[in-house]
């Protein structure tokens, strides 16, 4: 169940329509599909969306607060809200939208259903009333690299989706077949029922289900689409990725997913981006983690070293004494931030690399800095072996 639009926006119930667009700014950055983390992002930006117009909208605003979220969202379904305006009332309990008129989506029961059907015969509308459908939302997934997701990178996404049969344009038959009005719903595209329940008789309005909505048949079928007008084929799309992507945002590519009836728009293809891990950084938010073998004389006396970015390799200057485990910030060297300014920073771990095979020359010079430092260097044991020991 979807929550309280006041409750989606932040907002006090009095609150003032500039309170509630403001509000509503910030939310939609907080939950753009686009940017956002949050992994119901999209419903929760929908949610946010949709709260704003009905709190926005005077007329709607008043049903809302008259009916309540639930009922409200119940009458919506039913096309008895403001959206559908006021196209004249089909009288008695006609916007009903089929099944048992006791049965309410909400299984609320008693005086709510009641309430409900008026409500809906009042303001018109119903089902076989609405305008044509927009297409539905499609996704995919694409896989990148981090170097990618740091750079920003044009990607190509192969997708199969429906679209528009290319032979009848939609329509689901030749453009030369013959036609004659359906008989069933006399060329009205639906049917009209009216069934006795305890409340009276209620008018109840189904699409035509031997025309399918048309009102017409025809003699031939398109044989390219088999009479659906839409026909499954491959795509293929360039996407740009922005720089700065995170595993499991979504990017939206409006009005690539399937096509709508006629005159209704397509739905949007939704590109779920995964990034792959990286051999050398391990991400976090916009920061980057990366791990430094250095050696033990590069440890004590301090060295130049060049640590890699994913911008090239960058110079470090390791100061004299650093302890294996100490972490370094070079700043705005991780990851750019998705659409805003700037770069999250890298911080570079350094361990220090103990040898575990020493050449003659090596392991005399280390018995010897040993016994400098006042150890005993038991040689059969190895200066190795007596370290790890002492820890
Ligand atoms: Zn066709
Ligand atoms: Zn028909």
């Amino acid at each position: 169940m979807s929550e309280d639009f006041y409750d989606a926006l932040g907002v006090s119930r009095d609150a003032s329509e500039e309170e509630i667009t403001e509000a509503y700014r910030e939310k939609v950055s907080e939950y753009h599909p686009d940017v956002s983390d949050e992994p119901n992002a999209e419903e929760k930006f929908k949610q946010i969306q949709k709260a704003k117009d009905v709190l926005t909208d005077d007329q709607k605003r008043q049903q809302y607060d008259q009916l309540g979220h639930e009922r409200y969202e119940q009458a919506e379904k039913r096309g008895a809200t403001g959206d559908n305006g006021g196209a004249g009332g089909m009288g008695g309990a006609g916007g009903m939208g089929g099944g048992n008129p006791f049965g309410g989506a909400g299984g609320a029961g008693g005086m709510g259903d009641i309430f409900e059907q008026f409500f809906g015969g009042g303001a018109g509308g119903g089902r076989g009333r609405q305008g044509p459908q927009a297409g539905r939302d499609l996704r995919t997934r694409l896989t990148i690299d981090l170097q990618d997701a740091h750079d920003g990178v044009e990607k190509q996404v192969t997708v199969r989706r429906p679209e528009r049969c290319p032979d009848c344009d939609g329509a689901g038959h030749p453009p030369d077949a013959d036609s004659r009005t359906c008989p069933d719903c006399d060329g009205q595209g639906q049917v009209t029922q009216v069934r006795q329940t305890p409340l009276g008789r209620v008018q109840q309005t189904q699409e035509c289900s031997r025309c399918g909505g048309d009102g017409e048949l025809h003699s031939e079928t398109c044989s390219t689409c088999s009479g659906q007008g839409q026909i499954s084929q491959q795509a293929t799309l360039t996407v740009d990725v922005p720089a700065g992507i995170r595993s499991g945002q979504t990017l939206r590519m409006e009005r690539e997913g399937a096509p709508g009836d006629s005159g209704a728009p397509n739905g949007d293809l939704l590109i779920e981006v995964d990034v792959d891990d990286h051999p050398d950084f391990e991400r976090d938010g916009d920061d980057l983690h990366h791990r430094h073998a250095v050696s033990f004389p590069q440890a004590v006396f301090g060295a130049d070293i060049e640590v890699p970015t994913l911008d090239g390799a960058s110079a470090f200057d390791l100061e004299a004494g650093t302890q294996s485990g100490e972490t370094f910030r070079l700043r705005g060297k991780g990851m750019p931030r998705l659409r805003r300014r700037g770069h999250g920073d890298l911080y570079v771990t350094v361990q220090v690399v103990t040898p575990d095979s020493l050449n003659d020359e090596q392991r005399e010079a280390l018995e010897q800095f040993a016994e400098a430092g006042g150890e005993e260097v038991d040689v059969e044991q190895g200066f190795f072996e007596k370290l790890k020991n002492s820890f």
